[in-house]
């Protein structure tokens, strides 16, 4: 039996094919979706993915697949397990589209496209929110009247759980502690900070939607809400117009005015252009501070873990944030991280720093073989 596993994106269709018995990685693919590019739409997308699938002669048959995993960005508060998607599943997707527009209706277009093209496999969500179901009220609440909460489900929810959960397993894997404390840093284009304890979520940095917390790509992370009203009444923006700022216009490309991307900053940096300089000290300044607050919730740190391009890969992020926390008794061996080892803490650091290369699709595929 083989599993599949679909991650329907606003610009990309991620697939990978696994084994069933030892999760090898038989197929994957990331296929551009772009009304530029031969594949401007998540159903052309998957058609292509099926193709290359067949093309990889790992499979005989289609009918070899029999699950597919599907990664849903939003699980409102009511999923906290991979769920066999059926009619009504696919209502309560659509349901929560306006809490998450860039992602629940993409999402669903994948769900589609595995239903036409492979109406024999039997389909699973995974959600992710789904991590982060044992926040405690004092974490997911925010200080404004319960009716929100009550009647528009207003909360915090927390992102990049499918991500958080694998780094956080491996980590306690390695340190062989199963009640470790960890705060997992994932640092891709959307960024996000968890605190758990044990493979259980306290904390996080997003909220409500992904854009709340720290510093990413395009998007501001957590401002005054009182720009808002500002730019609204006095500057006289559009809501959409604001929205659009905050979303796409800012984090590190505004504050670089160079990219959104860390390796066209880094370029930069290294011939030592100011703004350049100045996103990665501003981004490791803001990501040691959300470190630091999500240590309340777990009163101490065993580990803390870097993943997603960014966390995986820019030594010089990881090396400014963890001089930014000195004070708490951490340090790097600037050796072990330039070199992305595993474990790239000193000797005399009270808590482990690691580096861990994510991996979503396999967790997906794992949990839905449960
Ligand atoms: P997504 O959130 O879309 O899954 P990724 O995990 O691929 O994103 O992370 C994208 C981010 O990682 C981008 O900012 C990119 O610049 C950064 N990144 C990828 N590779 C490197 C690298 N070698 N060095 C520094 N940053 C990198």
């Amino acid at each position: 039996m083989k599993i599949l596993v679909i991650n329907a994106g606003s610009s990309s269709l991620k697939y990978q094919l696994f084994d069933s018995k030892k999760f090898t990685s038989l197929a994957k693919n990331l296929i551009e979706v772009s009304k530029k590019s031969k594949t401007p739409t998540i159903d052309s997308a998957f058609k292509l993915a099926i193709k290359e699938i067949i093309g990889s002669k790992k499979i005989s048959s289609l009918e070899e697949i029999k699950l597919i995993g599907h990664r849903i960005v939003h699980g409102g508060e009511k999923y906290s397990k991979p769920t066999a998607i059926d009619e009504k599943l696919i209502q309560e997707i659509k349901k929560l589209i306006p809490i998450a527009p860039l992602h629940n209706s993409i999402n669903l277009e994948g769900i589609l496209a595995c239903k036409k093209y492979l109406p024999h496999a039997k389909n699973f969500a995974v959600f992710d929110t789904s991590f982060y179901n044992t926040m405690p009220e004092k974490a997911y609440l925010y200080a404004i009247p319960s009716e929100l909460h009550k009647r528009y489900k207003i909360r915090k929810y927390g992102f990049h759980g499918i991500s958080h959960k694998f780094v956080t397993t491996k980590t306690m894997e390695i340190l062989r502690n199963k009640k470790a404390k960890i705060i997992s840093c994932h640092l891709g284009n959307g960024v996000s900070i968890t605190a758990s304890i044990g493979g259980k979520a306290m904390d996080t940095t997003m909220g409500f939607t992904p854009l709340e917390g720290m510093i990413m790509g395009t998007r501001c992370g957590s401002i005054d809400p009182a720009i808002t009203f500002y730019l609204s009444k006095t500057a006289k923006f559009s809501l959409e117009k604001i929205e659009e700022i905050y979303l796409k216009k800012s984090g590190l490309k505004a504050i670089s005015e160079i990219s959104s991307d860390m390796r066209e900053i880094y370029k930069k940096a290294l011939k030592k252009d100011k703004k350049a300089l100045f996103a990665i000290e501003m981004f490791s300044y803001h990501l040691a501070k959300h470190i630091a607050e999500m240590s309340i919730s777990l009163q101490g740190i065993d580990a803390i873990v870097f993943t997603a391009g960014i966390g995986e890969n820019a030594s010089y992020i990881r090396e400014q944030t963890i001089k930014n926390l000195s004070y708490f008794g951490i340090y790097l061996d600037k050796n072990a991280n330039r070199l992305s080892k595993e474990v790239i803490s000193s000797k005399t650091s009270k808590s482990k720093v690691l580096v861990i290369k994510t991996n979503e699709e396999l967790q997906i595929a794992k949990e839905i073989s449960n």
